[in-house]
């Protein structure tokens, strides 16, 4: 079997790096990696400003390339995560000012597609905890310009949203059909079992965290799921999200209880993440 993490975090400044992940995941079966940004300050660049981004960006690219090194194919993205919000909020820096800053990262993201540096936007989204209504929609209207992107661009953006089941599912297809974004290159990432009933109804794409595709969740005939580990690669955090190499422990507990086919893991460790990433299959 060939397995693949349609969701995760690299920093090669606190944790293991994209070279050590890559080469483990690699090891045990491992075919296709998205890296997805973290916000500046997870780096050390606390910094308001687009040079964070910049580096962020550099960090990407030098990542992405050495977890290619070690035989993996990979996509890149770069978005602005919610939390990003409420960071730059507590810094004090005033809304208007931040739109500033949004804009400015915006179009490094635009630019980045263009040359072919990132292969799609993400994570971008709202709050799924408790946060000001008013910071709450400043993050949605980033989303909303972010759909518009992966719309011009036709390239993948991975949203990261509350879990409000038929609330969060009817809203995003809502969303991008005002803005005409086609759903399947929308991915609704690390949505719960509720969620992920109702993403999958309005035609969405999502991928499931592997420490939740129990039993019943992976009971269900799906056909647009994808597994991420969501691994922040945070040694001071750890346990907080799942290591990339608990998917196949996973996914061949299931199928040894006979929970799901090996045709059906390989149609989402493989055909899917081909379809809906547009990367070759293996
Ligand atoms: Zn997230
Ligand atoms: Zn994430």
């Amino acid at each position: 079997m060939l397995y693949s993490d349609a969701h995760l975090h690299v920093n090669p400044v606190k944790g293991f790096g994209a070279s050590k992940i890559a080469k483990k995941f690699k090891s045990i079966g491992g075919w296709f990696i998205s890296i997805v940004s973290l916000p500046p300050y997870h780096y050390g660049f606390t910094e308001p400003s687009i040079e964070s981004y910049r580096r962020v960006l550099e960090i990407l690219q030098r990542e992405a390339s050495r977890a290619r090194e070690q035989g993996l194919e990979v996509a890149v993205f770069m978005g602005l995560h919610p939390a990003e919000i409420d960071y730059y909020y507590k810094q004090g820096v005033k809304p208007d000012k931040l739109a500033g800053l949004v804009d400015q990262v915006l179009k490094l993201i635009e630019d980045s597609i263009k040359t072919g540096v990132i292969n799609g936007i993400g994570e971008v989204g709202r709050q799924h905890y408790g946060t000001s209504p008013e910071r709450f929609v400043f993050a949605e209207t980033i989303m909303v310009k972010t759909l518009i992107l992966a719309r011009d661009y036709d390239v993948p953006v991975q949203l990261h949203t509350e879990q409000g089941g038929f609330a969060t599912a009817y809203s995003i297809s809502q969303l991008a059909s005002l803005v005409k974004t086609p759903l399947s290159r929308i991915i609704l990432h690390h949505a719960n079992l509720e969620t992920a009933r109702w993403t999958e109804y309005f035609g969405i794409p999502f991928t499931a965290p592997v420490r939740h595709f129990d039993e019943k969740y992976a009971s269900h005939k799906w056909i647009n799921c994808m597994i991420e580990s969501d691994f922040i690669d945070d040694p001071e955090r750890p346990g907080v999200a799942a290591y990339p190499w608990e998917i196949p422990t996973v996914l061949n507990k299931l199928i040894e209880k006979g929970v799901v086919t090996e045709e059906q893991v390989y149609k989402i460790m493989v055909d899917n993440i081909a379809r809906l990433f547009r990367v070759k299959p293996p």
